[in-house]
């Protein structure tokens, strides 16, 4: 296969993920995230670049791949660039996969998703949106290129009354910065009927550290001695103490119970918080609205 591969959590020790596959229709991203970690290991990483050949090697994956299996769009970029408005690449690869009978799980920052409720409409899929915060100043400095809070909110209201699938990522949350909204976010999604929660806390990696402590001098000042003296190094990402991590999701968790939503963190070790579904909401990707 060439680009559809097995998903692979480099070996996490905190990784529930059911067995998927991963699929990026492009390389990098230029949303421009400050937290995000693909930047640590991909060059250029936000400069968004369309895969070469990509439906032609796409049609040849689906050919071999095992339709029980979901793919994930995508884990380490946002299959909705800016670029998508004009390459539609994106749009065409769902429709193939739709023609492939496939299931997916397609994970975004991007109202342009909205534009595809026809092809989307067709197939089996949850959409999982990420929403780290619903200031919009705080979202203009953390995710610089990426659509506002409200255009997300509004487009993951239009899929589901399209009777698709959502979920949504409140990831990462970085105490100082969003945790105290956490109850509001929760309360608006769950208005709108999203039913799954995935949330993670902020592992730091030297670069988006660096494009943190740039921006929020500050909060930084203040998180540097629990990332890098009193927390833990866990493969090649500095975590917050156990003690905090727990407390910030046991937080998330309480306000999903008191919001009738499901819950899972991804890659904190807090099984015992998660709701028994799929960690990523991808159980959500065969139930009809
Ligand atoms: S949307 Fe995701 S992949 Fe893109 S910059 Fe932000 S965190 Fe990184």
């Amino acid at each position: 296969m060439q680009v559809i591969n097995l998903f692979d959590p480099w070996k996490s020790k905190f990784c529930t993920c059911p067995t998927k596959y991963s699929f990026s229709p492009y390389t990098g991203c230029s949303h421009g995230c400050l937290y995000c970690y693909a930047s640590s290991y991909i060059p250029n990483f936000f400069t968004c670049k369309p895969k070469k050949d990509l439906l032609k090697r796409l049609a040849s994956d689906l050919k071999k791949i095992d339709k029980r299996i979901y793919v994930s769009i995508a884990n380490s970029s946002d299959p909705y660039p800016p670029l998508e408005h004009k390459l539609r690449l994106t749009r065409d690869c769902l429709k193939l996969l739709v023609a492939n009978n496939c299931k997916f799980l397609l994970i975004t920052k991007s109202n342009l998703v909205e534009r595809d409720k026809d092809v989307l409409s067709k197939a089996k899929v949850c959409v999982s949106f990420s929403l780290t915060t619903l200031d919009e100043d705080a979202a203009k400095k953390l995710e610089p290129n990426a659509p506002l809070p409200q255009k997300r909110l509004a487009a993951m209201e239009n899929l589901i009354k399209h009777n698709i699938q959502v979920a949504m990522r409140i990831d990462p949350i970085i105490p100082g910065i969003n945790d105290s909204e956490i109850g509001d976010l929760l309360k608006s999604v769950a208005e709108i009927g999203v039913k799954h929660i995935v949330s993670s806390t902020y592992k730091a990696r030297f670069d988006s550290w660096n494009r943190m402590y740039k921006v929020f001098p500050e909060v930084m000042e203040k998180l540097k001695d629990l990332y890098f003296r009193q927390g833990e190094k866990i493969s090649n990402s500095y975590y917050l103490p156990t003690s905090i991590r727990f407390k910030l999701m046991k937080k998330v968790k309480e306000s999903c119970d008191k919001f009738g939503l499901t819950f899972a963190c991804c890659r904190e070790g807090f099984i015992e918080l998660n709701t028994p579904k799929s960690c990523d909401g991808s159980h959500l990707i065969t139930i009809n609205l």
